[in-house]
């Protein structure tokens, strides 16, 4: 298969040199990636600036801001087999970019912020015949939650972790359906959890 992978985080800019983010080291997405290449997909990663060197052998598309994750998952998803969306989005930009630095003034200044788009809602009103594998990081209502993105981005599956998830090189996962089923559950290193995710995406989720 042919498979779309977003990770890492974006960035909104405030000015040439200050931005919004967050502390998301892109692990997940690329084990991902390391995973399915091993399994023999051809992988398309969209990665925001993260900690680690993208897996050999995947098309590597970087970005920085939300609307630069949008514009090439735009661009890449119509030639896919599917996505598996973990990039951690940043849900707010500044509503202006100053040009070049801001100075400080001695006085607070108030930001006003805006909501970026969500890449993998519009993704989820394109989707055609293609599988949408989406994240959701929750730390309160968790399956709720999630379930009211997978709904509202038309996911085939949402793979629920837990904030204990930033940063580690572990993490516990719970795979719900459109039914609300629990799936699956794994856990285990990102490396394990993600060729796990992938067998179940090939046994289950692709057409
Ligand atoms: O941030 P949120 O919990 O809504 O993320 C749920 C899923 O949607 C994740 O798969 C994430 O990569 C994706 N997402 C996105 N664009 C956004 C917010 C989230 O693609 N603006």
């Amino acid at each position: 298969m042919k498979i779309l992978i977003t990770a890492g985080p974006t960035r909104e800019y405030l000015d040439d040199v200050r931005f919004l983010s967050n502390a998301s080291s892109g692990r997940m997405g690329y084990s991902l990636a390391a995973a399915a290449i091993s399994r023999g997909h051809q992988v398309l990663l969209v990665t925001g600036p993260a900690e680690q060197h993208p897996p050999a052998g995947c098309e590597v598309h970087r970005i920085e801001t939300t609307d630069e994750l949008r514009q090439r998952c735009l661009e890449l998803f119509p030639g896919c087999d599917g996505v598996i969306a973990t990039a951690a989005v940043c849900d707010y930009r500044p509503r202006e970019r100053i040009n070049g630095k801001m100075t400080k003034t001695g006085h607070p200044i108030v930001l006003e912020l805006v909501e970026t788009s969500d890449v993998l809602a519009e993704l989820g009103s394109q989707k055609g015949h293609r599988w949408i594998v989406g994240f959701a990081l929750e730390s309160q209502d968790p399956r709720n939650n999630a379930m009211r993105k997978l709904r509202m981005k038309n996911c085939d599956c949402i793979v629920l972790n837990d904030t204990s998830a930033i940063g580690s090189l572990t993490n516990s996962v719970e795979v719900l359906s459109p039914d609300a089923e629990t799936i699956a559950q794994f856990t285990g290193t990102k490396d394990d959890v993600a060729d796990l995710l992938l067998g179940l995406i090939e046994a289950s989720i692709a057409p």
